[in-house]
């Protein structure tokens, strides 16, 4: 008998994942493929210290070599579409057949949803646009020393579905501003199409941003869906206008890739069952990650998302009952430089628009938030131990170093979270 073949698409947080998680579980009964247009890692989460000198080169990590130690076909081509008639993936370089098949292909901006945002800010999604963003805080740094008063603004545009890293660099910001004396020379306001700050991860988090703010002296707006972005004014739909000197957004969000042939949504988010992950009415192929529908797109989430994936697809192929199941426990630890905050959030999808995801009631004794310096450390570790597991073809959320991070993170939590 021929071994199932699963190809996987994407070689970020959920390809990596889901492909090593399969290799690790099945050993040699799949045959397992990973196209990816990049044959590298780019680990997003850390490319927030690139405005404040990091070079972003340390981000991109190199996966040929991990394919290769676990056996894993390694095609460097573009995928374009699905044929599921004939189980094939079509890329730009043919079909590639599978008998299961996992997009993750993540996701990308569209700043030109919003008139004005692509020319008038700097945006943050790639270590190229954090270069951009780094030219700015530079620019600013030197009228503020040279004692002209300037005014940044952080804008989250309706569309995003990740605000927390943009929360992160404004509290880096002020942090930075304050180490080089310059704090008093800029104003920093935040405004946010969001009902609450940080409105995914629930009442806790959004009083930690308001102390926060308030610690900061940063002027905080909610409920402001921006219209329109002139060179230096921000226009929003409630008739309020802010004018900046740099304006620091992270724009509306897409599916990487839309596959035609498949069920999905306006923004091109592939429709799938919330458990498995499988697409509606393709039970063969699945969606990890930002390429989904899951309404809050997390690196944290992707991987959750890519071994409930990777164990459902291990059932199958060992013809087991497949059981797996995803359980949106949301984890994030938010860089502020002078400290970090930690957050657990277990998440219920809604269907409500506008509030698309709540903190699971039932399991609120998972809900936990911790703040201080100390968390900086855990920050630190996922930074390393997360590229290092992918580096040696493990997978990480399921292999052996998450397992050591998750006893510490019990003394942490009982030690520094609530
Ligand atoms: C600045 C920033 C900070 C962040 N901080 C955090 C954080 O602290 N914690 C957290 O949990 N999340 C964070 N996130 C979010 C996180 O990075 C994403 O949710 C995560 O990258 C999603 O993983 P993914 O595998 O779905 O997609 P990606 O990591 O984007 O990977 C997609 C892969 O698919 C490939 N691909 C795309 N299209 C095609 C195609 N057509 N054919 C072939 N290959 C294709 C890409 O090259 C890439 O390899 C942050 C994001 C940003 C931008």
């Amino acid at each position: 008998m021929n071994n199932p073949r699963v190809v996987v698409v994407g070689s970020g947080f959920g390809g990596l994942e889901t492909a090593f998680y399969l290799r690790h579980r099945l050993g040699k009964r799949a045959d397992i493929t990973v196209v990816s247009e990049n044959d590298y890692f780019l680990f997003k989460p850390n490319t927030i210290y690139i405005p404040f000198g990091k070079k972003p080169e340390s981000f991109y990590h190199p996966v040929a070599h991990a394919f290769e130690k676990r056996h894993i076909d390694f095609k460097q081509t573009r995928a374009n579409n699905v044929d599921p008639k004939s189980k094939a993936l079509i890329t730009d370089d043919g079909e590639v057949p599978y008998d299961y098949l996992v997009l993750a292909t993540g996701a990308t901006m569209r700043p030109n949803d919003i008139p004005g945002l692509a020319d008038n800010a700097a945006t943050i999604w790639n270590p190229d646009e954090m270069m951009k963003v780094r030219a700015g805080v530079e620019r600013i740094e030197k009228e503020a020393r040279a004692g002209k008063k300037q005014r940044v603004l952080y804008l989250a545009p309706p569309g995003n579905k990740c605000s927390g890293p943009l929360y992160e660099m404004v509290f880096m910001l002020d942090s930075h501003l304050r180490r080089e004396k310059l704090r008093e020379k800029v104003d920093i306001t935040w405004a946010s199409f969001e009902h609450t700050y940080i409105q995914a991860f629930g009442k806790r988090l959004h009083a930690h941003v308001i102390d926060e703010f308030a610690k900061r002296s940063i002027t905080g707006h909610l409920e402001w869906p921006i219209d329109k972005v002139e060179p230096g004014k921000a226009v929003f739909k409630n008739g309020e206008t802010l004018e900046f000197d740099l304006l620091i957004s992270f724009p509306p969000y897409a599916a990487a890739q839309v596959f035609e042939g498949l069920e999905r949504d306006d923004r091109g988010f592939l429709t799938t069952n919330h458990d498995t992950r499988q697409l509606a009415g393709q039970e063969d192929i699945y969606a990890v990650g930002d390429a989904g529908d899951f309404p809050v797109k997390q690196a944290f989430l992707a991987l959750l998302q890519a071994d409930a994936v990777g164990e459902h697809i291990s059932q199958r192929v060992l013809h087991e009952e497949p059981t797996a199941k995803f359980d949106p426990v949301s984890m994030c630890i938010m860089e502020q430089f002078n400290k970090a905050t930690f957050a657990q959030v277990p998440l219920r999808v809604t269907g409500n628009a506008e509030y698309p995801v709540e903190v699971r009631q039932e399991s609120l004794d998972m809900y936990k938030v911790g703040s201080g310096k100390i968390w900086r450390v855990g920050k630190k570790m996922l930074g390393a131990a997360m590229p290092h597991a992918f580096h040696v073809g493990k997978p990480f959320h399921a292999g052996p170093t998450w397992k050591m991070m998750e006893a510490g993170l019990v003394v942490m939590e009982a030690a520094f979270a609530e």
